[in-house]
């Protein structure tokens, strides 16, 4: 089944909207295998955003990454790369959907609360930088049945 990498960044949990974010996923359907919250190392930053390495933004995207806690996050399901960035919406929060996390709930292209894979390899390179393999669950939810056909 794919997975793929959710992180609530710091704007994300410091305005509390971490439980709206986890509850929008869960009720697409989709699973979470793990979580966890944690500061985040500069070292850390720097792999995650490293194809942004030599953009205007990526000193002050690693200064605000490592500035205060975030929320890990891994999701399984079908399709679940693509469908989490439509529930996400577009980087800049202005020109998001009205009805995505970023069009619902941000303004700033810096303040953007929360990072999702962009593709099913990405999420494998994500999830692997940022997760033990003791640190993923596997479950079938009861409800499975009543959700994919
Ligand atoms: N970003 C920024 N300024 C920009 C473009 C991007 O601060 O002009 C930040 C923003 O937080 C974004 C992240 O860099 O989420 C990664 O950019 P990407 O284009 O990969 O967007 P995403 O995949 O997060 O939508």
């Amino acid at each position: 089944m794919e997975r793929t990498f959710i992180m609530i960044k710091p704007d994300g949990v410091q305005r509390g909207l971490t439980g709206e974010i986890v509850k929008r996923l869960e009720q697409k359907g989709f699973n979470l295998v793990a979580m966890k919250m944690m500061n985040v190392s500069r070292e850390l930053a720097e792999k995650h955003y490293d194809v942004h390495s030599d953009k205007p933004f990526f000193g002050n995207l690693v200064e605000f990454i490592t500035s205060a806690p975030v929320v890990a996050t891994v999701w399984e399901g079908e399709g679940v790369v693509a469908s989490a960035r439509k529930i996400i919406g577009a980087t800049n929060p202005l020109t998001a959907e009205p009805g995505t996390i970023r069009g619902d709930y941000g303004i700033s292209i810096g303040r953007n609360l929360i990072h999702g894979s962009d593709a099913v390899e990405t999420a494998q390179r994500e999830i692997a930088l940022w997760f033990e393999e003791s640190e993923l669950t596997t479950w079938k939810p009861a409800l499975q049945n009543w959700i994919y056909e």
